[in-house]
C-alpha cells in the first residue's frame, strides 16, 4: 500500500489589519494604507502600495510623515478589538475544512488536510478562499506542503506570485519542479531563519532555500542545533513537527502599556494598574486559570536622559492562588502603593500574573469560605459574560476612571465595528 504523504496547508490573511480596516471601508481598496502599534508608535502592518513605497516594518511613525502626506497613505491606530473579532472568525471559517487546526497567530493557522487528497487539495484552498471572502471579506492565501516548514514557504509563494493564484501545494510540483522554485527564494524566507542566522548560513554559502535543503542535516546540527537540522529535514518533505490543536496554556500573563502622556499621581497610575490587571484577569479565566503571584511595575522614559530616572516593581503572593478580579487589583495596587515614589515623570505600569495552574486542580485553601468561592465564580462569569456579549469594559471597576488622561494614544483609532452595538456600522438604503 502506497504510503500518503502528509498534506499540511497553512492559511494566512493576506495584510490581515489593513485588510480588516478595508472590509468597513472599501474606498481603502487600492490605496496605501499602514496601521500603527500600540501608542501610535511605529508601523505595524502596511498595504502592498504601502510596502511598495519602500516603508518598511516596525520604523517610527514620526520618521515617515512626510512620505504619509506626499503619498497620501491612510493611516490608523491599531484596533486589537476589531482584528482579535475578525481573526475569530476567520479561524471558526477554516475549522470547517479540516478536523485538525493549530492556530499560530491571530492571523494565520496550519491545517491538516493529509488523507483530503481525493479532493485536489488546489481547489479545496480555493473553496477556502472563496468563504473566507464571502462572509468575512477578508483575502487569504493557502500553502500546502509535505511539512509544516514546506506550507509556510508555499505559503510564500502563494501570496508573492500571482501565477498561483492564491493558493500553492508542493505536493503537486515534480521533485525537479520544485527544487527549481527552491533555487529562486533566498533562505531568510525560510521559517525560523532569522536575519542572525541568514548571516551564519550565508558564511556556510547557503544562501537559497535550495542550498539549505541539500546542506546534511547532522552538519548543520553540529553548527546549529536540532531545531535546523529539523528544518532541513522539513524542507525534505519529511514531517517533524507536529500540530498543536490546543494552545497551551501560557505560563505567566503581562498587561503593560506606554502611556499616551507623561503620569506623574498616584491616582493616574492606580487606574492604568486597575485597567491591565483586570485585562489579565479576563485572559487568566479564559485560559481557566489560576495565579499566584501578581507582580506590578512602574518605569519612567529611560530616552529622556536629563530627566529623574525611577524604575521599581514587586512581587505580592496572594493568600490563595484565584482569578477573581478584586483579588487581583488588590493585591496589584497594595505592591504598587509600596513602589511609587512622587515627583517622577512615568512612561510606563504593567503587572504580571505569575505561577499560574490550572484552576480546576486547585487545591482547596485552609481558610477558604465555600460559598464565598462560588459566589466570586458566579460574579465573575457573569461580568465575562456581559463583557463578552456587550463589549469589553461594559462592567469595569469604578477605579479604572472615566477620563484616563493616561491611556495610550490611539488618534486614528475605527470603530469596534463587529464588537459593540453602539459603534455598528451603519448602512443607508436609498430608495
Ligand atoms: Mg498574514
Amino acid at each position: 500500500m502506497a504510503v500518503t504523504r502528509p498534506s499540511i496547508a497553512l492559511v494566512d490573511c493576506n495584510n490581515f489589519y489593513v485588510s480588516c480596516e478595508r472590509v468597513f471601508n472599501p474606498k481603502l481598496n487600492n490605496k496605501p494604507v499602514l496601521v500603527l502599534s500600540n501608542n501610535d508608535g511605529c508601523v505595524i502592518a502596511r498595504s502592498q502600495e504601502v510596502k511598495d513605497l519602500g516603508i518598511k516594518m516596525g520604523v517610527p511613525w514620526f520618521k515617515i510623515q512626510t512620505l504619509v502626506k506626499h503619498h497620501n497613505i491612510v493611516v490608523f491606530s491599531s484596533n486589537y478589538t476589531l482584528y482579535a473579532d475578525m481573526s475569530n472568525r476567520v479561524m471558526q471559517i477554516i475549522s470547517h475544512f479540516s478536523p485538525n487546526q493549530e492556530i499560530y497567530s491571530i492571523d494565520e493557522c496550519f491545517l491538516d488536510l493529509t488523507g483530503f487528497q481525493h479532493l485536489n487539495l488546489i481547489d479545496h484552498g480555493q473553496r477556502i478562499r472563496a468563504t473566507i471572502k464571502q462572509f468575512v471579506g477578508l483575502p487569504v492565501c493557502v500553502g500546502i506542503g509535505a511539512s509544516k516548514t514546506q506550507a509556510k514557504l508555499a505559503n510564500h509563494l502563494a501570496k508573492k506570485r500571482p501565477a498561483f493564484e492564491g493558493v500553492c501545494d508542493f505536493n503537486t510540483l515534480e521533485p525537479e519542479g520544485l527544487d527549481r522554485l527552491f533555487s529562486e527564494i533566498e533562505v531568510g524566507e525560510v521559517w525560523g531563519v532569522g536575519s542572525r542566522t541568514k548571516k551564519r548560513l550565508a558564511e556556510l554559502s547557503i544562501h537559497t532555500v535550495l542550498d539549505l535543503k541539500k546542506s546534511s542535516p547532522k552538519v548543520l546540527r553540529k553548527q546549529f542545533s536540532v531545531v535546523m537540522e529539523r528544518t532541513v529535514r522539513e524542507l525534505n518533505g519529511e514531517s517533524c513537527i507536529p500540530l498543536e490543536e490546543v494552545a497551551p496554556p501560557k505560563e505567566q500573563l503581562i498587561c503593560s502599556r506606554s502611556f499616551g502622556a507623561p503620569v506623574f499621581s498616584l491616582i493616574d497610575l492606580t487606574q492604568a494598574v486597575i485597567t491591565y490587571t483586570t485585562r489579565a484577569a479576563e485572559k487568566l479565566r479564559q485560559q481557566k486559570s489560576v495565579a499566584a503571584l501578581v507582580y506590578v511595575f512602574i518605569e519612567t522614559n529611560r530616552f529622556k536622559v536629563n530627566e529623574p530616572q525611577y524604575n521599581n516593581g514587586l512581587l505580592v503572593p496572594l493568600p490563595e492562588p484565584g482569578n477573581d478580579t478584586r483579588l487581583l487589583v488588590g493585591a496589584a495596587l497594595t505592591g504598587l502603593k509600596r513602589i511609587y515614589k512622587p515627583g517622577f515623570a512615568y512612561k510606563k505600569a504593567g503587572i504580571m500574573l505569575n505561577d499560574l495552574s490550572c484552576a480546576d486542580a486547585k487545591q482547596k485553601g485552609l481558610f477558604e469560605d465555600a460559598e464565598l468561592q462560588a459566589h466570586s465564580k458566579s460574579l465573575m462569569q457573569a461580568i465575562d459574560k456581559i463583557n463578552g456579549i456587550m463589549g469589553s469594559g461594559t462592567i469595569k471597576f469604578t477605579g479604572e476612571g472615566l477620563k484616563k488622561r493616561w491611556q495610550a494614544k490611539a488618534e486614528r483609532k475605527t470603530p469596534a465595528y463587529t464588537t459593540r452595538i453602539d459603534e455598528i456600522p451603519i448602512a443607508y438604503a436609498i430608495g
